[in-house]
């Protein structure tokens, strides 16, 4: 095998230069690992570690890969909390750090064009200076990846007004299994909408490169809101929380986020920063509005007016050190974490569960009885707007006992998710970790998923070990015809 290896990295440095081709130990050390727990639990090193600057390059690493029977896996800036960038079967890593430019910026057509590596921020950096964003806005963005994003179906607190990655991919150039270059949402369109044929760039977005790999996207954008101001309302009880929201959306009021953060999270935020001076309750909403200066003016009144009616306190901010105080705030639970609970560590792992709106409280209550029946420390935060409850499991990671305990705590919030109509995971990905939940989430469309990626990828090289599509698996279970 070590052979074979040495073999496909030198057959490697004839389509890429050598000091674009990793192969020593050293250098492949930190592409073993995501955010996941489960990557730090245990090292799954890729054997070789390429990273291209042209699509034609990708498309012949994953030739020589379809030729050797050699897995691939794809990888942004490894910030995904599922293990999907990581080889869990070794073989070649494919990373997106020398693919980062911005091909396009029209305005007038809404669109841009770029390729997968160019990091969340970085696209909007230079899409403000056009008057345009590329909405979907995780936590991580200032590292992530968008093909990490697109790969993932990524998404963060402003999906309640204006949806996921998917809403925003309008075609993609995607490198094949065996090695064929396609381009998605029709080959030399510029459109906007289309109803013409199989909508294939929805198949490539969320596949986590179990499908193909990307090379370039096409992204719509929009018109950056110029203006947004945030009410702050704290609830006595969680069921308020969604009563109030309920409140906005009766007043024909969508806000762009509604974050919601349970008491745990407000604790270790106020230990943090005191100076916040958040409200206190058992659960606290940040609503956010956008729009022109005078329409946010007119509207966040009355969204305080409305919400005002089953909060015990509220506050608005409405000059904007002030909102990127409190979204600094938020987006440093982190950090706040470690100073409530030192000596742990927060993990990665259970932490993505979405369910409908209405069941968040049932949720949130019955997950804290789960922490406490498995005596694991466990804070609860989200994007209550569409649902999605994070869990931010804390825990020594020497301490095998807590580890085994904060396994089951995860078990059975993912368990819990399904159970009540919702999902294993809202925005972070299946990868490894969540593959195990696949049957129970999608019962047999899971066995049409497995039929794609048979079509697609038929040695199972891509990404082998996520989402539960293995061919072995489809064989024992899909019979044939
Ligand atoms: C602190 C923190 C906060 C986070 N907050 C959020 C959040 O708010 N919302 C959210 O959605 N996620 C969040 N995440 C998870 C993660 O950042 C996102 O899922 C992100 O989109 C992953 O991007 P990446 O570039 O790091 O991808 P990676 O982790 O490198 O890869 C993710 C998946 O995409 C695949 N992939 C990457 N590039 C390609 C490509 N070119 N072609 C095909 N497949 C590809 C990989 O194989 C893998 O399966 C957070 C992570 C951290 C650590």
């Amino acid at each position: 095998m070590a052979t074979a290896i040495a073999s496909i990295a030198s057959r490697l440095r004839a389509i890429l230069p050598a000091d674009r081709v990793l192969d020593g130990p050293a250098a492949l050390i930190p592409y073993a690992f995501d955010a996941s727990f489960w990557s730090l639990r245990a090292r799954r090193m890729p054997d070789v570690v390429v990273l291209p600057e042209t699509t034609d390059e990708v498309a012949a690493i994953v030739r020589l890969a379809a030729q050797t029977g050699t897995p691939i896996v794809a990888r942004g800036a490894g910030t995904g909390q599922a293990g999907g960038a990581v080889a869990a079967r070794g073989g070649i890593v494919i990373a997106f750090a020398h693919m980062r430019r911005i091909l396009a910026i029209d305005r007038t057509d809404l669109q841009c064009v770029t390729e997968p590596g160019i990091v969340y921020a970085d696209l909007n950096a230079t899409l403000a200076g056009h008057g345009l964003f590329f909405p979907p806005d995780p936590g991580s963005g200032r590292a992530c990846t968008v093909g990490g994003m697109v790969a993932n179906n990524a998404s963060g607190p402003h999906a309640v007004k204006w949806g996921t990655t998917s809403a925003y991919v309008l075609g993609a150039e995607v490198v094949l299994a065996d090695g064929t270059v396609i381009v998605t949402g029709g080959a030399r369109s510029k459109a906007l909408k289309s109803s013409s044929g199989i909508d294939l760039t929805k198949l490539f977005v969320g596949s986590e490169g179990t499908l193909g790999i990307l090379t370039k996207l096409r992204l719509r954008v929009q018109p950056r809101p110029p203006a947004r101001a945030v009410v702050l309302a704290a609830y006595d009880v969680l069921e308020d929380t969604v009563r109030a929201l309920d409140d906005l959306f009766a007043a024909g009021i969508l806000p762009a986020t509604a974050e919601l953060l349970d008491r745990s999270a407000v604790d270790a935020l106020m230990k943090w920063r005191p100076d916040l001076d958040l409200p206190q309750g058992e659960a606290v909403l940040f609503i956010e509005i956008e729009g022109t200066k005078t329409s946010v003016s007119a509207s966040v009144r009355e969204v305080e007016a409305i919400v005002q009616r089953r909060a015990t306190t509220t506050r608005l901010a409405e000059d904007e050190a002030a909102i990127q105080r409190l979204w600094a705030a938020r987006g440093g639970l982190a950090a706040a974490t470690a100073l409530l609970f030192p000596g742990k560590h927060r993990i990665f792992a259970g932490e993505d569960l979405a369910v409908p709106i209405s069941e968040i409280p049932r949720t949130v209550r019955r997950a804290r009885e789960i922490g406490e029946e498995t005596g694991v420390t466990v804070l609860f935060y989200g994007h209550f707007g569409d649902g999605n409850v994070h869990s931010g499991i804390v825990i020594d990671p020497e301490d095998p006992d807590e580890v085994r305990r904060a396994d089951e705590l995860a078990d059975r919030l993912h368990r819990l998710a399904i159970e009540v109509g919702g999902t294993v995971t809202g925005e972070h990905g299946t990868g490894a970790v969540r593959a195990a939940y696949m049957r129970a989430e999608h019962g047999p469309a899971l066995d049409v998923m497995r039929r794609v990626k048979r079509a697609l990828d038929p040695q199972g090289l891509l990404n082998p070990g996520k989402l539960d599509l293995d061919p072995g698996k489809l064989d024992l279970e899909v019979p044939e015809g």
